[in-house]
Protein backbone atom coordinates (compact mmCIF):
# COMPACT_ATOMS: atom_id res chain seq x y z
CA UNK A 1 0.00 0.00 0.00
CA UNK A 2 2.97 2.00 0.86
CA UNK A 3 4.66 1.76 -2.38
CA UNK A 4 1.72 2.36 -4.50
CA UNK A 5 1.14 5.74 -2.72
CA UNK A 6 4.89 6.22 -3.78
CA UNK A 7 4.30 5.48 -7.02
CA UNK A 8 1.15 7.93 -7.04
CA UNK A 9 2.89 10.50 -5.34
CA UNK A 10 6.22 10.72 -7.85
CA UNK A 11 3.33 10.54 -11.07
CA UNK A 12 1.70 13.32 -9.88
CA UNK A 13 5.17 15.15 -9.13
CA UNK A 14 6.30 14.68 -12.64
CA UNK A 15 2.73 15.70 -14.32
CA UNK A 16 3.09 18.55 -11.93
CA UNK A 17 6.54 19.35 -13.31
CA UNK A 18 5.61 18.73 -16.78
CA UNK A 19 2.56 21.20 -16.57
CA UNK A 20 5.54 23.73 -14.59
CA UNK A 21 7.45 23.40 -17.72
CA UNK A 22 5.06 23.58 -20.41
CA UNK A 23 3.16 26.82 -18.77
CA UNK A 24 6.64 28.27 -18.39
CA UNK A 25 7.69 27.68 -22.49
CA UNK A 26 4.11 28.93 -23.45
CA UNK A 27 5.28 32.01 -21.32
CA UNK A 28 8.70 32.90 -21.83
CA UNK A 29 8.68 30.98 -25.50
CA UNK A 30 10.83 32.08 -27.41
CA UNK A 31 13.82 33.49 -25.17
CA UNK A 32 16.67 32.82 -27.72
CA UNK A 33 16.60 33.39 -31.89
CA UNK A 34 14.44 30.91 -33.61
CA UNK A 35 16.35 29.32 -36.96
CA UNK A 36 14.26 28.85 -39.76
CA UNK A 37 15.97 26.52 -42.19
CA UNK A 38 15.78 27.17 -45.93
CA UNK A 39 16.60 24.43 -48.19
CA UNK A 40 17.76 26.82 -51.11
CA UNK A 41 20.34 29.04 -51.50
CA UNK A 42 20.33 32.88 -50.64
CA UNK A 43 18.93 35.36 -52.95
CA UNK A 44 16.57 32.53 -54.33
CA UNK A 45 12.91 32.44 -53.83
CA UNK A 46 12.41 29.83 -51.77
CA UNK A 47 15.07 32.36 -49.22
CA UNK A 48 13.01 35.71 -50.23
CA UNK A 49 9.83 34.40 -49.06
CA UNK A 50 11.52 32.97 -45.75
CA UNK A 51 13.61 36.57 -45.31
CA UNK A 52 10.04 38.67 -45.99
CA UNK A 53 8.01 36.39 -43.49
CA UNK A 54 11.26 36.35 -41.01
CA UNK A 55 11.70 39.69 -40.84
CA UNK A 56 8.21 40.50 -39.59
CA UNK A 57 7.58 37.48 -37.81
CA UNK A 58 11.27 38.86 -35.39
CA UNK A 59 9.26 41.89 -34.90
CA UNK A 60 5.98 40.05 -33.56
CA UNK A 61 7.65 37.15 -31.67
CA UNK A 62 10.32 39.65 -29.65
CA UNK A 63 13.68 37.21 -31.08
CA UNK A 64 15.38 37.06 -34.27
CA UNK A 65 14.26 34.72 -37.03
CA UNK A 66 17.42 33.85 -38.59
CA UNK A 67 17.53 32.12 -41.99
CA UNK A 68 19.88 29.25 -42.16
CA UNK A 69 20.10 28.11 -46.16
CA UNK A 70 20.98 24.30 -45.82
CA UNK A 71 21.39 23.48 -49.54
CA UNK A 72 21.86 20.57 -51.62
CA UNK A 73 19.79 17.45 -52.99
CA UNK A 74 16.84 19.11 -53.95
CA UNK A 75 16.02 20.31 -50.63
CA UNK A 76 16.68 16.76 -48.54
CA UNK A 77 19.32 17.53 -47.24
CA UNK A 78 17.96 20.34 -45.38
CA UNK A 79 14.51 18.32 -44.35
CA UNK A 80 16.73 15.70 -43.10
CA UNK A 81 18.77 18.52 -40.70
CA UNK A 82 15.45 19.66 -39.48
CA UNK A 83 14.03 15.79 -38.82
CA UNK A 84 17.29 15.19 -36.55
CA UNK A 85 17.56 18.60 -34.41
CA UNK A 86 16.42 19.19 -30.69
CA UNK A 87 12.80 19.36 -30.79
CA UNK A 88 12.79 22.43 -28.90
CA UNK A 89 10.36 25.15 -30.76
CA UNK A 90 13.80 26.86 -31.90
CA UNK A 91 14.39 24.81 -35.58
CA UNK A 92 11.80 25.33 -38.19
CA UNK A 93 11.99 24.26 -42.06
CA UNK A 94 10.38 26.48 -45.01
CA UNK A 95 9.72 24.04 -47.70
CA UNK A 96 8.28 23.71 -50.90
CA UNK A 97 6.03 21.27 -53.18
CA UNK A 98 9.70 19.01 -52.69
CA UNK A 99 8.56 17.37 -49.34
CA UNK A 100 5.74 15.80 -51.38
CA UNK A 101 7.78 14.94 -54.24
CA UNK A 102 10.91 13.23 -52.69
CA UNK A 103 9.88 10.40 -51.32
CA UNK A 104 8.74 8.88 -54.96
CA UNK A 105 12.68 10.84 -56.00
CA UNK A 106 14.64 9.73 -54.07
CA UNK A 107 14.66 5.56 -52.98
CA UNK A 108 16.94 6.19 -50.11
CA UNK A 109 15.45 8.33 -48.00
CA UNK A 110 16.89 9.47 -44.61
CA UNK A 111 13.58 10.73 -43.07
CA UNK A 112 9.59 10.23 -43.81
CA UNK A 113 7.89 13.37 -44.65
CA UNK A 114 4.84 12.61 -43.73
CA UNK A 115 5.92 11.31 -39.73
CA UNK A 116 8.63 12.99 -39.18
CA UNK A 117 7.95 16.52 -38.74
CA UNK A 118 4.99 18.66 -36.71
CA UNK A 119 3.06 20.97 -38.96
CA UNK A 120 2.64 24.63 -38.33
CA UNK A 121 1.05 25.85 -41.52
CA UNK A 122 1.29 26.24 -45.29
CA UNK A 123 2.54 29.52 -45.77
CA UNK A 124 2.51 31.08 -49.69
CA UNK A 125 1.47 29.91 -53.02
CA UNK A 126 3.46 31.12 -55.80
CA UNK A 127 3.47 30.78 -59.85
CA UNK A 128 6.13 30.11 -61.84
CA UNK A 129 7.60 31.80 -65.45
CA UNK A 130 9.69 30.91 -68.00
CA UNK A 131 12.17 32.72 -68.83
CA UNK A 132 15.46 33.11 -70.79
CA UNK A 133 18.38 34.47 -71.31
CA UNK A 134 18.16 38.27 -72.88
CA UNK A 135 19.84 37.73 -76.10
CA UNK A 136 18.95 34.38 -77.12
CA UNK A 137 17.04 34.53 -80.92
CA UNK A 138 13.27 33.53 -79.81
CA UNK A 139 11.33 36.61 -79.37
CA UNK A 140 8.10 34.60 -78.00
CA UNK A 141 7.12 30.77 -76.99
CA UNK A 142 6.42 29.99 -80.71
CA UNK A 143 9.89 31.03 -81.62
CA UNK A 144 11.29 29.43 -78.72
CA UNK A 145 9.75 26.19 -79.84
CA UNK A 146 10.60 25.70 -82.83
CA UNK A 147 14.34 27.07 -81.58
CA UNK A 148 14.44 24.08 -78.75
CA UNK A 149 13.55 21.45 -81.86
CA UNK A 150 16.34 22.32 -84.01
CA UNK A 151 19.18 22.57 -81.08
CA UNK A 152 18.25 19.69 -79.19
CA UNK A 153 20.48 18.90 -75.93
CA UNK A 154 22.49 22.14 -77.03
CA UNK A 155 19.46 23.92 -75.29
CA UNK A 156 19.88 24.01 -71.60
CA UNK A 157 17.82 24.76 -68.68
CA UNK A 158 19.04 25.82 -65.34
CA UNK A 159 17.38 24.10 -62.19
CA UNK A 160 17.42 24.11 -58.37
CA UNK A 161 18.77 20.43 -57.94
CA UNK A 162 16.37 16.82 -58.15
CA UNK A 163 13.84 17.36 -56.59
CA UNK A 164 12.91 20.95 -56.80
CA UNK A 165 10.28 22.32 -58.48
CA UNK A 166 12.14 24.23 -61.23
CA UNK A 167 13.50 20.76 -62.05
CA UNK A 168 9.79 19.58 -62.33
CA UNK A 169 8.71 22.44 -64.56
CA UNK A 170 11.81 22.12 -66.23
CA UNK A 171 11.17 18.15 -66.88
CA UNK A 172 7.23 18.76 -67.23
CA UNK A 173 7.74 21.38 -69.77
CA UNK A 174 10.74 19.02 -72.29
CA UNK A 175 7.94 16.18 -71.92
CA UNK A 176 5.37 18.68 -72.92
CA UNK A 177 7.23 20.63 -75.82
CA UNK A 178 8.79 17.51 -77.07
CA UNK A 179 12.11 18.57 -76.69
CA UNK A 180 15.49 17.12 -75.57
CA UNK A 181 17.30 20.17 -74.14
CA UNK A 182 19.31 19.47 -71.15
CA UNK A 183 19.19 20.65 -67.50
CA UNK A 184 21.69 21.73 -65.32
CA UNK A 185 21.57 21.59 -61.42
CA UNK A 186 22.22 24.49 -59.09
CA UNK A 187 22.39 24.74 -55.44
CA UNK A 188 19.02 27.03 -55.76
CA UNK A 189 17.64 29.03 -58.35
CA UNK A 190 19.32 32.03 -57.05
CA UNK A 191 22.93 30.78 -58.68
CA UNK A 192 20.80 29.42 -61.52
CA UNK A 193 19.19 33.04 -62.26
CA UNK A 194 22.87 34.61 -61.97
CA UNK A 195 23.91 32.01 -63.94
CA UNK A 196 21.07 33.29 -66.52
CA UNK A 197 21.28 37.31 -66.24
CA UNK A 198 25.18 36.48 -67.20
CA UNK A 199 24.22 34.49 -70.24
CA UNK A 200 26.12 31.13 -69.08
CA UNK A 201 22.41 29.01 -69.72
CA UNK A 202 19.82 29.74 -71.75
CA UNK A 203 15.82 28.82 -69.78
CA UNK A 204 15.04 28.80 -66.23
CA UNK A 205 11.11 28.28 -65.03
CA UNK A 206 11.38 29.78 -61.60
CA UNK A 207 8.96 31.34 -58.99
CA UNK A 208 7.76 35.25 -59.82
CA UNK A 209 8.74 35.90 -56.25
CA UNK A 210 12.64 35.80 -58.13
CA UNK A 211 11.77 36.08 -61.64
CA UNK A 212 9.49 39.45 -61.48
CA UNK A 213 12.24 41.77 -60.83
CA UNK A 214 14.61 40.89 -63.82
CA UNK A 215 11.40 40.37 -65.79
CA UNK A 216 10.75 44.76 -64.95
CA UNK A 217 13.81 45.40 -65.32
CA UNK A 218 13.75 44.11 -68.88
CA UNK A 219 17.18 41.59 -67.73
CA UNK A 220 15.37 38.34 -69.14
CA UNK A 221 12.88 36.73 -71.72
CA UNK A 222 9.48 36.07 -70.72
CA UNK A 223 8.29 32.85 -72.12
CA UNK A 224 4.75 32.42 -70.61
CA UNK A 225 3.74 31.44 -66.98
CA UNK A 226 2.90 28.18 -65.41
CA UNK A 227 -0.82 29.21 -64.21
CA UNK A 228 -4.38 28.13 -65.72
CA UNK A 229 -5.07 31.62 -66.03
CA UNK A 230 -2.45 35.23 -66.80
CA UNK A 231 -1.50 36.74 -63.76
CA UNK A 232 -2.76 40.43 -62.62
CA UNK A 233 1.07 41.09 -61.87
CA UNK A 234 2.04 40.07 -65.56
CA UNK A 235 -1.62 40.74 -67.54
CA UNK A 236 0.14 40.87 -70.95
CA UNK A 237 2.16 37.44 -70.64
CA UNK A 238 0.43 34.85 -71.98
CA UNK A 239 0.18 31.31 -70.25
CA UNK A 240 1.90 28.50 -71.46
CA UNK A 241 -1.36 26.53 -71.90
CA UNK A 242 -2.40 28.83 -73.93
CA UNK A 243 0.74 29.01 -76.17
CA UNK A 244 0.06 25.23 -76.95
CA UNK A 245 0.89 23.39 -74.28
CA UNK A 246 -3.16 22.43 -72.74
CA UNK A 247 -3.18 21.86 -69.18
CA UNK A 248 0.64 22.91 -68.40
CA UNK A 249 0.35 24.04 -64.95
CA UNK A 250 3.09 24.69 -61.93
CA UNK A 251 2.20 26.17 -59.02
CA UNK A 252 4.81 26.31 -55.98
CA UNK A 253 2.99 25.91 -52.41
CA UNK A 254 5.34 26.33 -49.07
CA UNK A 255 5.35 24.47 -45.82
CA UNK A 256 6.44 25.07 -42.37
CA UNK A 257 7.71 22.42 -40.40
CA UNK A 258 9.17 21.27 -37.27
CA UNK A 259 10.86 18.36 -35.89
CA UNK A 260 9.08 15.52 -34.51
CA UNK A 261 8.41 16.39 -31.02
CA UNK A 262 8.03 19.79 -31.05
CA UNK A 263 6.13 21.79 -27.87
CA UNK A 264 2.12 22.55 -29.28
CA UNK A 265 3.05 25.87 -27.55
CA UNK A 266 6.36 26.93 -29.53
CA UNK A 267 3.98 24.88 -32.94
CA UNK A 268 1.30 27.48 -32.07
CA UNK A 269 3.15 30.37 -31.23
CA UNK A 270 5.39 29.91 -34.75
CA UNK A 271 2.36 29.62 -36.65
CA UNK A 272 0.53 32.49 -35.07
CA UNK A 273 3.16 34.94 -35.81
CA UNK A 274 3.76 33.32 -39.72
CA UNK A 275 -0.46 34.38 -39.65
CA UNK A 276 0.22 37.82 -38.17
CA UNK A 277 3.38 38.37 -40.46
CA UNK A 278 1.14 37.77 -43.78
CA UNK A 279 -1.60 40.29 -42.68
CA UNK A 280 0.98 42.68 -41.87
CA UNK A 281 -0.01 45.43 -45.12
CA UNK A 282 3.89 46.04 -45.85
CA UNK A 283 4.38 42.16 -46.35
CA UNK A 284 1.02 41.38 -48.30
CA UNK A 285 2.06 44.55 -50.32
CA UNK A 286 5.54 43.00 -51.14
CA UNK A 287 4.38 39.46 -52.00
CA UNK A 288 1.43 40.49 -54.10
CA UNK A 289 3.70 42.38 -56.50
CA UNK A 290 5.73 39.41 -56.94
CA UNK A 291 2.87 37.37 -57.85
CA UNK A 292 2.58 35.65 -54.24
CA UNK A 293 -0.94 34.51 -53.32
CA UNK A 294 -1.77 33.96 -49.55
CA UNK A 295 -3.72 30.42 -49.02
CA UNK A 296 -7.11 30.93 -47.46
CA UNK A 297 -7.48 30.80 -43.60
CA UNK A 298 -8.05 27.06 -43.37
CA UNK A 299 -4.90 26.26 -45.03
CA UNK A 300 -3.05 28.69 -42.94
CA UNK A 301 -2.71 25.95 -39.98
CA UNK A 302 -1.20 22.60 -39.16
CA UNK A 303 -4.18 20.62 -40.07
CA UNK A 304 -4.31 22.73 -43.48
CA UNK A 305 -0.62 21.42 -43.88
CA UNK A 306 -1.02 17.89 -43.01
CA UNK A 307 -3.57 17.02 -45.35
CA UNK A 308 -2.53 19.08 -48.44
CA UNK A 309 1.10 17.38 -48.17
CA UNK A 310 -0.77 14.06 -48.11
CA UNK A 311 -2.86 14.71 -50.64
CA UNK A 312 0.29 16.12 -52.85
CA UNK A 313 2.33 13.30 -51.59
CA UNK A 314 -0.16 10.51 -53.44
CA UNK A 315 -1.03 12.92 -56.20
CA UNK A 316 2.80 13.22 -57.62
CA UNK A 317 4.07 9.68 -56.28
CA UNK A 318 2.46 7.83 -60.08
CA UNK A 319 3.48 11.26 -61.90
CA UNK A 320 7.48 10.59 -60.71
CA UNK A 321 7.02 6.93 -61.19
CA UNK A 322 5.68 6.78 -64.39
CA UNK A 323 8.45 9.31 -65.68
CA UNK A 324 11.32 6.91 -64.68
CA UNK A 325 12.35 9.51 -62.94
CA UNK A 326 14.84 8.75 -59.85
CA UNK A 327 17.55 10.61 -57.48
CA UNK A 328 19.51 8.40 -56.05
N1 LIG B 1 12.95 27.93 -56.94
C1 LIG B 1 13.49 26.81 -56.33
C2 LIG B 1 12.99 25.51 -56.85
O1 LIG B 1 13.10 25.38 -57.98
C3 LIG B 1 14.29 26.77 -55.19
C4 LIG B 1 14.84 28.05 -54.65
O2 LIG B 1 14.11 28.69 -53.94
O3 LIG B 1 16.01 28.38 -54.89
O4 LIG B 1 12.56 24.63 -56.19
Amino acid sequence: MKSIRKILFASLCTLATLAVSTAALAQAYPTKPITLVVPFSAGGPTDVVARTLGAAMTRSLGQTVVVENKTGAGGTIAAAYTARATPDGYTFLIHHNGMATAPALYRKLSYKPLADFEYVSQVIDVPMTLVGRKDLPAKDFKELMAYAKAKGEKVNLAHAGLGAVSHLCGVLLRQAMDVSMTTIPYQGTGPAMNALLAGQVDLLCDQTTSTTPHIKAGMVKLFGVTTPTRLKTLPDTPTLAEQGLPGFQVVVWHGIYAPKGTPKEAIDKFGAALRTALKDPTVAKRLDELGAVVPPDDKLTPTGLQTWLEKETLRYAPVIKAAGQFAD
